[in-house]
């Protein structure tokens, strides 16, 4: 079963619960900030936890992901704030940027465009996966100075893609958010890894990952001890190769009954093409998601990856103002730009925090 712990509880309570679990004979398989599952017990276990007053649900599962199914939550969806840029229900988040970090100009560039435009969020990989070993692999650490850098010229908080457990913390520790790319997406040490980071994490879905696999990827950053995920579908492998993947919208109507976690769509990776990029974008809005990525670059004939499916500024201009229209037809506003209510937090200075406690305890 599932114990869902108020939203305001404090780690005295969540102790005080976990005693009155065990004091049922049950074990604590996996928990979250908000959320214990609880295995075994005496039969009245479930009945004996709901009259806590720190307790707002006992549900019991049969979902194999059970942090991150919608019912844990009572259908209702999370909200994962961005340093202040939240996404979830009736907002709607664009996050831009570009393919990689290729050098400060250019980055300082696409990024007051993305804040011109009123995106919310920077993107732009430090650390690449490329598929050949013979592409640029990105500028690596001095990738993320640049990224800090942007971040303080421009009041956007920034996603950068975390490739490898080794750098987690690093990355961690300067990043807004984190991005787990489609390539790692059954990666587990590196799931486990950002589970233990107090960071928001992009979760993109694996070209070859079905849904639910998707969402037990998830679960394992959740069982981590991390519950600020973000879904992100980006295409899948088909025999169709009129483009680059098929983006699934399907999906996010398929996320949206499955999950609590909020969903975005990345249409780029999908397009591989400019010019297809809008339209998915749009209609990623209209099939109900919380959000989209894009990639951007002022020069796309000389970017060093992805150029081939980089919106221009001025493309991303029409973009957002078109976004504005189909979120509002699905029944959503623009999040507010940063100018209007975020303040970047100085977070280079802080190492990342750590979950100090094992998410997992023996059962
Ligand atoms: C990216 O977003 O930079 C990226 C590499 O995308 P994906 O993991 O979806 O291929
Ligand atoms: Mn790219």
């Amino acid at each position: 079963m599932v114990v869902v712990l108020a939203g305001d509880s404090t780690p005295a309570h969540r102790a005080e619960v976990i005693r009155r679990v065990r004091a049922t004979g049950a074990t604590v398989a996996a928990r979250s900030p908000e959320l214990l599952v609880v295995g075994g017990g005496r039969p009245d276990a479930g009945a004996y936890l709901a009259e806590l007053p720190q307790v707002v649900n006992v549900a019991t599962l049969t979902a194999e992901y059970p942090l991150v199914a919608a019912e844990s939550r009572c259908q209702e969806p999370s909200v994962v704030s961005i340093a202040g840029c939240r996404i979830g229900p009736h907002g709607f988040a664009v996050i831009a940027g570009p393919c990689a970090v290729e050098s400060r100009d250019q980055l300082v560039t696409i990024a007051r465009a993305a804040r011109e435009a009123g995106c919310h969020v920077l993107r732009g990989g430090a650390f690449k996966p490329r598929t050949s070993p013979y592409s640029f692999q990105g500028l690596g650490l001095a990738g993320l100075d640049l990224l800090a850098e942007a971040r303080e010229l421009t009041g956007l908080p920034f996603v950068t893609e975390v490739l490898d457990v080794r750098m987690a913390e690093r990355v961690a520790a300067v990043a807004d958010a984190v991005q787990v790319g489609a390539r790692n997406m059954q990666n587990y040490p590196l799931l486990r890894e950002v589970g233990r980071l107090e960071r928001p994490v992009v979760l993109k879905r694996g070209p070859a990952a079905t849904i639910d696999e998707t969402l037990l990827a998830a679960e394992h950053i959740l069982a981590a001890g991390n519950d600020r995920v973000v879904i992100c579908e980006r295409g899948i492998r088909t025999f169709e190769p009129g483009y680059r993947f098929t983006l699934d919208l399907a999906a996010v109507t398929v996320l949206r009954e499955r999950t609590h976690l909020p969903v975005i769509v990345d249409p780029s990776h999908a397009a591989g093409a400019t010019r297809r990029v809008p339209p998915l974008a749009l209609a990623a809005a209209a099939a109900g998601a919380d959000g989209v990525m894009v990639e951007v670059h002022h020069d796309p004939a000389t970017a060093r990856c992805d150029g081939q499916q980089a919106l221009s500024p001025c493309q991303l201009q029409e973009l957002t103002r078109s976004l504005r229209l189909a979120a509002g037809a699905a029944g959503r506003t623009l999040n507010p730009t940063p100018a209007d209510t975020l303040v970047a937090p100085a977070l280079a200075a802080n190492p990342v925090p750590v979950s100090a406690t094992p998410a997992v305890e023996p059962l």
